[in-house]
């Protein structure tokens, strides 16, 4: 299985791709992981990069490229599963990410779309900056982020989904329930991502299907 995450901050990445990679056994390649953990270790890309992640702006490209690009090779040897958390951000990393994709042999069945409203990411990074203290989840860099994820990273979707390759859940429930929604999508796909060739496939959205997996109440009904 081999899946990228397209989302607002917020809408859940971290936490689906974890259970994604779990439950498939395949490596979760989180880049704003990857660079947060270089900007704790102070390495020399950490320095580098620190400035980027506090004001909430994209470190550039072919930094986060170099690191994808390792990841996957690890991944290819692993397996060759992988779920990409935080790339591709913007048009330039859609087309590197899948370059580097078809060089391995590994392009993505899967572009998961989170879909979730500003209210309810803003509500979420909030309640976290209170347990986790990061350093972009302050009411000013939220919404810097989401202005950048409107600019340069939305617009990327409906390239997946001329793709073909594209996912959408509405990410506006719990954890849970967006999790088993996400699960039951990609194992019901399984056997299918098996045969049918990548050019053949369409695009498939769950949106509107909040009912079947348990929403309840307004919340579910206000995905974009
Ligand atoms: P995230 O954990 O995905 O919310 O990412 C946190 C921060 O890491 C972002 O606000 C960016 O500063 C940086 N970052 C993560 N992924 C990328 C990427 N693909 N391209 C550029 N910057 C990134």
């Amino acid at each position: 299985m081999r899946v990228l995450m397209i989302a607002p901050p917020g809408a859940g990445k971290g936490t689906q791709g974890a259970l994604i990679a779990a439950h498939f056994g395949i490596a979760h390649i989180a880049t704003g992981e990857l660079l947060r953990d270089h900007v704790a270790r102070r390495s020399s890309l950490g320095l580098a990069v620190q400035e980027y992640l506090d004001r909430g702006e994209l470190v550039p490209d072919q930094v986060v490229l170099d690191m994808v690009r390792e990841a996957m090779v690890a991944a290819k040897a692993a397996g060759g599963g992988y779920v990409l958390d935080g790339i591709p951000r913007n048009m330039q990393q859609a087309r590197a990410a899948y370059l580097i994709a078809s060089e391995l042999g590994m392009t993505a069945d899967v572009a998961l779309h989170l879909d979730a409203d500003d209210a309810e990411v803003t509500r979420r990074l909030l309640a976290r900056a209170a347990l986790e203290h990061r350093s972009d989840d302050t009411a000013e860099v939220i919404a810097q982020r989401l202005a950048l994820y409107y600019e340069v990273t939305a617009p990327i979707i409906a390239w997946y989904r001329e793709r073909g390759i594209l996912v959408s859940v509405d990410a506006m429930r719990s954890a849970q329930e967006v999790g088993r929604e996400i699960l039951v999508a990609l194992e019901a796909m399984r056997p299918f991502l098996e045969h049918v060739p990548v050019d053949e496939r369409l695009p498939l959205d769950l949106t509107s299907l909040g009912e079947a997996f348990g929403a309840t109440g307004p919340a579910a009904s206000t995905s974009e």
